[in-house]
Protein backbone atom coordinates (compact mmCIF):
# COMPACT_ATOMS: atom_id res chain seq x y z
CA UNK A 1 0.00 0.00 0.00
CA UNK A 2 1.29 3.25 -0.58
CA UNK A 3 0.98 6.56 1.26
CA UNK A 4 0.67 10.00 0.65
CA UNK A 5 2.96 12.04 2.09
CA UNK A 6 4.09 16.00 2.13
CA UNK A 7 7.40 16.99 0.61
CA UNK A 8 8.86 20.36 1.63
CA UNK A 9 11.53 22.17 -0.84
CA UNK A 10 13.56 25.28 0.08
CA UNK A 11 11.74 27.92 -2.39
CA UNK A 12 15.59 30.21 -2.16
CA UNK A 13 17.43 27.21 -3.66
CA UNK A 14 14.58 24.37 -4.70
CA UNK A 15 16.69 21.99 -2.50
CA UNK A 16 15.02 18.85 -1.27
CA UNK A 17 17.57 18.84 1.85
CA UNK A 18 15.84 20.71 4.12
CA UNK A 19 15.74 19.81 7.80
CA UNK A 20 14.60 20.47 11.47
CA UNK A 21 17.40 22.24 13.46
CA UNK A 22 17.41 23.18 16.61
CA UNK A 23 14.38 24.75 18.51
CA UNK A 24 13.06 28.22 20.03
CA UNK A 25 12.79 29.05 23.59
CA UNK A 26 8.89 28.73 23.21
CA UNK A 27 9.07 25.00 21.36
CA UNK A 28 9.41 26.00 17.53
CA UNK A 29 10.96 23.90 15.05
CA UNK A 30 13.76 25.97 13.13
CA UNK A 31 13.92 24.27 9.55
CA UNK A 32 16.93 24.77 7.56
CA UNK A 33 18.23 24.04 4.15
CA UNK A 34 21.17 22.53 4.44
CA UNK A 35 22.06 23.80 0.61
CA UNK A 36 21.56 27.69 1.00
CA UNK A 37 21.46 27.85 4.98
CA UNK A 38 17.42 29.88 4.69
CA UNK A 39 15.57 29.07 7.83
CA UNK A 40 12.04 29.26 8.87
CA UNK A 41 10.51 28.98 12.11
CA UNK A 42 7.64 26.45 12.27
CA UNK A 43 4.69 26.64 14.85
CA UNK A 44 2.39 23.98 14.23
CA UNK A 45 4.14 21.72 11.92
CA UNK A 46 7.28 19.14 11.83
CA UNK A 47 9.34 17.14 9.36
CA UNK A 48 8.96 13.22 9.02
CA UNK A 49 12.02 11.38 6.62
CA UNK A 50 11.16 8.17 4.58
CA UNK A 51 12.75 7.02 1.18
CA UNK A 52 10.50 7.67 -1.79
CA UNK A 53 11.53 7.56 -5.80
CA UNK A 54 13.33 9.76 -8.20
CA UNK A 55 9.80 9.20 -10.04
CA UNK A 56 8.26 10.49 -6.80
CA UNK A 57 10.34 13.45 -6.10
CA UNK A 58 10.17 14.64 -8.99
CA UNK A 59 6.44 14.46 -8.93
CA UNK A 60 6.31 15.89 -5.73
CA UNK A 61 8.72 18.92 -7.59
CA UNK A 62 5.87 19.05 -10.33
CA UNK A 63 2.70 19.44 -8.01
CA UNK A 64 4.91 22.22 -5.25
CA UNK A 65 2.50 24.62 -4.51
CA UNK A 66 3.07 28.12 -6.06
CA UNK A 67 1.52 31.14 -5.26
CA UNK A 68 -1.95 31.38 -7.22
CA UNK A 69 -1.38 28.19 -8.33
CA UNK A 70 -2.15 25.17 -6.15
CA UNK A 71 -1.77 21.90 -6.98
CA UNK A 72 -2.86 18.37 -5.21
ZN1 LIG B 1 17.88 26.42 0.00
Amino acid sequence: MDNYVSVIFCRNCKSRFVDAGEWTQDGKVVVQCRSCNAKEVLSNFTLGRGRISNAELQNARDTAAKKDRYER
